[in-house]
């Protein structure tokens, strides 16, 4: 691996922490007071995101990863930084208590990713009479698309993970991702699926709550209620959705917000891949396009969605790959897009 690469990968708030950030949950004051107003930050804006070990703020725009943290906080060189990320990897020990909480993010380990395979293996491809197909066909998205792109659901997400807790440890299953931190099966109320396969294997799993009373549930038990997109627990992606697409070296890709997103692109015609959310981009990913690539950021048009897509081009550009940012006018995202055509 570039060193380089490995660098980016200190988790930021530990790297935060360490030049001398006050960190609060997840922001600090920003380092970049100058050009804020007033030349202070007393509701701290600079945000950090550890899922993907970036940075924003929220007040003065600066963004970036624990190298331009480190070259805009310290003054150095893109090289200086390195070496400054590298010293400090190999001279802390780990894993400490304080850094522990930081680097509970990791990528999935051969064993989670058959853990994943199994997963796949005992859920089937959407029908037309299941209700993930009902709830792809629902949105304009064909079966077809669906089963290419690797979509599955699990008719009894019960009987899943009695297979998976048949097949592997209590431990394997938690380090892939797959328990709450009840202990309990993470899609319990996730059934429908999509996997992230590269070379024919899953790599990972993200998964969707299609059940259509969550709309309907009010004040507390909307709270209480999970998110209608899991991803796996402290286990990151290591590839994009659909990342299959970029072999053959594609002239355009369009890369997308949201798996429902990156289907819809796909049924359009287009080259798709995808990322969980706007700021679920990694920097290294950047190496998996070929230079020349026409590269189109697609993602939602909310202010995340313009800001984040801005903040990617820019990245994609300084590695030398044509890309823009593609907001859809008038609509939120590209289902909207398959819906209206359809
Ligand atoms: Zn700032």
């Amino acid at each position: 691996m570039p060193q380089y690469l490995a660098a980016q990968r200190i988790p930021i708030l530990e790297l935060a922490a360490k030049l001398g950030l006050s960190i609060k949950g997840r922001t600090a004051s920003c380092y970049n007071l100058s050009a804020h107003k007033n030349g202070s930050d007393n509701n701290p804006s600079l945000t950090f995101y550890p899922a993907t070990d970036s940075y924003y703020c929220f007040s003065c725009r600066v963004s970036g990863d624990a190298i331009d943290l480190v070259r805009k906080m310290k003054g150095f060189s893109f090289k200086q930084a390195v070496n400054f990320l590298m010293t400090m990897a190999s001279s802390s020990p780990r894993p400490t208590a304080s850094s522990q909480s930081y680097s509970e993010v990791s990528l999935p380990s051969p064993r989670s990713k058959e853990v994943y395979r199994c997963l796949f293996e005992h859920s089937t491809s959407p029908s037309v009479t299941s209700p993930g197909g009902q709830y792809l066909t629902g949105r304009k998205i064909s079966l077809d698309v669906a089963h290419n792109c690797h979509v599955r659901e699990m008719q009894s997400p019960s009987a899943a993970w009695q297979q998976l807790e048949m097949q592997f440890t209590a431990t394997e299953l938690q380090a892939a991702g797959l328990k709450s931190s009840k202990g309990n099966f993470l899609f319990y109320y996730h059934q429908l699926l999509f996997f992230y396969m590269q070379d024919g294997r899953p790599q990972y799993v993200i998964a969707r709550d299609i059940r259509k009373a969550q709309s309907l549930l009010k004040g507390d038990d909307k709270k209480q209620h999970t998110p209608k997109e899991l991803a796996l627990m402290s286990v990151k992606p290591p590839v994009p959705y659909m990342v299959e697409l970029l072999d053959g070296s594609p002239e355009k890709v369009m890369l997308c917000e949201g798996h429902i997103d990156t289907l819809s692109a796909i049924q359009l015609g287009n080259k798709a891949i995808g990322v969980a959310g706007a700021t679920a981009f990694r920097r290294e990913w950047i190496n998996l396009f070929r230079k020349g690539t026409n590269v189109t950021i697609a993602f939602d048009n909310d202010e995340a969605g313009r800001r984040n897509a801005a903040e990617l081009q820019a990245q994609f550009r300084m590695q030398g790959i044509k890309a823009n940012a593609m907001i859809p006018a008038q609509v939120n995202d590209i289902n909207e897009i398959l819906q209206t055509i359809a």
